[in-house]
C-alpha cells in the first residue's frame, strides 16, 4: 500500500485543468467530442445538443474497469502473444478465433476489436428503440473503446515498456504528448461515411496501431540513451501535488522523432467513432433524433447515474497496471494519491 502523502510518480498526467485528463482522459474526452462534427444533419443536432455528455463519460469504460467483471479485456489486445505474423494469422472474427485459441486466452489478452464491433450493434438496437439514455451511453463507450484500439500500446504485452525497460511510456505516447501538442493537429477528417464492413474496419484501427509500435519503442529507447536523467523528467504542480513528468524537452524530441504518429493514430480514432455511430444510426433505419431532442434525464435516472458512479469507485478488480496511472489521475483530482501495489507509478 502506498502512503497518501507520497508524491505520485504519474508519468502521466494531463488531468486536472478543465477536462483534462488521462487516450488518456485528455484525448478520449477530445476524440468523442470532435467526431460529433463529423456527423450527417439527420444525427448532428441530436449529437451536438448532448456534447458535453458525450464528452465526459468518454472515460466511463476507464472509470468502470477496476469495479466490473470482465471490463478491462475490452480495451486492449495483445497481439503479439500470438507469435509471429499473429496479426494475419488471427480470425478476425469472434467464432473463429475461440474456435483457434479458447474464450479464456482471448479474454486474457483483450478483445478490442470485437468489442468494437459488437457495440456496434448495441448501439444500433439503442437507435432501434428510441432509448436516449442507451444511445448516449453506448455510443459514448463506443468512442472509448475505438480510441484505444487505436493506440500502440493497447495493441501489445508490452503495454508499459515494462519488457524493454521503458516503464512508463504508456501514459507518456497515450496523455503526456496529446496534451502537450494537440493543439496543433489538424483534426479536419471529414464527413462520417457507412462502414459496411463493421469487423474489418475494427481490425484495421488494431492493424495501424500494432504496426506503429516498433517506432514508438525504438525512439524512446534511442531518445533515452540522448539524455540524463535529469533531462528527461522534470516536475510540475498539479493542484497541491509535485508530479514528475516526462520534461518538455524530452517530450519535444520524442514527438518530433515519431512524425505525426500520436495525430494520424487520434484523427483515425475521430473518424472510426463517427462512422461508427453513422453506421449504427444508418443501420437502424435513420430514426428521426429531432423528436428526441428534448429529452431529459429523469430524476430517478440521475441517481442511478451517481449511483454507479459511486459503485465504479469501488475497485474490486485486480487489473493490469499501465491503465492504472490513469486512476491515478482521478484519485488525484479527488484528493487521494496512488493506492496500487504497482512500483514505479509512485514514488517518494
Ligand atoms: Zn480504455
Amino acid at each position: 500500500m502506498i502512503r497518501k502523502e507520497f508524491l505520485c510518480f504519474i508519468l502521466i498526467f494531463s488531468l486536472l485543468a478543465s477536462e483534462a485528463g488521462a487516450w488518456g482522459f485528455f484525448a478520449h474526452q477530445r476524440i468523442n467530442r470532435l467526431a460529433v462534427f463529423c456527423l450527417p444533419p439527420g444525427m448532428l443536432p441530436f449529437f451536438k445538443h448532448h456534447i458535453v455528455y458525450l464528452t465526459e463519460n468518454a472515460v466511463n469504460p476507464d472509470r468502470r474497469r477496476y469495479a466490473v467483471k470482465g471490463e478491462a479485456p475490452r480495451h486492449f489486445i495483445d497481439i503479439d502473444v500470438y507469435g509471429d505474423s499473429a496479426l494475419w494469422k488471427m480470425p478476425r472474427r469472434w467464432n473463429d478465433a475461440v474456435a483457434k485459441y479458447s474464450e479464456d486466452t482471448l479474454m486474457e489478452y483483450g478483445i478490442v476489436p470485437w468489442e468494437v464491433n459488437r457495440m456496434k450493434y448495441v448501439l444500433q438496437r439503442a437507435f432501434e428503440t428510441k432509448n436516449v439514455n442507451a444511445i448516449l451511453r453506448t455510443a459514448a463507450d463506443l468512442g472509448h473503446y475505438i480510441a484505444d484500439s487505436n493506440v500502440p500500446l493497447h495493441t501489445t504485452q508490452n503495454y508499459n515498456g515494462q519488457m524493454t525497460g521503458q516503464k512508463g511510456i504508456h501514459g507518456f505516447w497515450e496523455s503526456r504528448l496529446p496534451e502537450l501538442f494537440s493543439e496543433d493537429y489538424d483534426f479536419f477528417v471529414g464527413q462520417a461515411e457507412y462502414e459496411k464492413r463493421v469487423l474489418d474496419r475494427a481490425w484495421r484501427g488494431v492493424i495501424e496501431a500494432h504496426s506503429a509500435l516498433d517506432s514508438v519503442l525504438k525512439f524512446e529507447k534511442q531518445l533515452d540513451a540522448r539524455f540524463s536523467p535529469d533531462r528527461k523528467y522534470g516536475y510540475e504542480q498539479r493542484g497541491n501535488v509535485t508530479t514528475q513528468v516526462y520534461s518538455r524537452e524530452y517530450s519535444s524530441a520524442y514527438h518530433e522523432m515519431l512524425g505525426n504518429q500520436v495525430e494520424r493514430r487520434m484523427r483515425a480514432s475521430i473518424r472510426e467513432v463517427a462512422d461508427l455511430w453513422y453506421t449504427a444510426w444508418v443501420d437502424a433505419g435513420q430514426p428521426d433524433l429531432t423528436a428526441l431532442l428534448d429529452y431529459r434525464f429523469s430524476e430517478k435516472e440521475q441517481q442511478e447515474m451517481e449511483e454507479e458512479r459511486k459503485q465504479w469507485q469501488k475497485k474490486t478488480i485486480e487489473v493490469r497496471t499501465e491503465e492504472s496511472a490513469q486512476i491515478n489521475l482521478e484519485e488525484f483530482l479527488y484528493g487521494v494519491c496512488c493506492n496500487h501495489s504497482e512500483k514505479g507509478h509512485c514514488s517518494k
